[in-house]
């Protein structure tokens, strides 16, 4: 029994993410990111928000090297090597 939207996987691997379920998360720019990951029985999807490195806030990042630092933990960083 299917509970969700169905979409046929295409011959590279793509598939289209309603539009329904794209306006819902806000992901309706192009280039909009999301975050795909299995644990071993279903494909995990979802919006790619980027936190920090060290404790997980949403607020106040600063990428660094690939990396999203907030602006807390930089001061912290900062104190600490003082
Ligand atoms: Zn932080």
């Amino acid at each position: 029994m299917f509970t969700g939207f169905i979409r046929e996987i295409d011959s590279v691997g793509r598939i289209v993410v309603p539009m329904q379920l794209r306006k819902e998360l806000g992901l309706t720019a192009t280039g909009s990111k999301v975050e795909m990951f299995s644990d071993g029985k279903q494909i995990i999807c979802r919006k790619a928000v980027a936190d920090c490195a060290f404790c997980k806030s949403e607020d106040d990042l600063v990428e660094f090297e690939g990396k999203f630092i907030c602006k807390a933990c930089i001061e912290k960083l900062r104190a600490s090597a003082e």
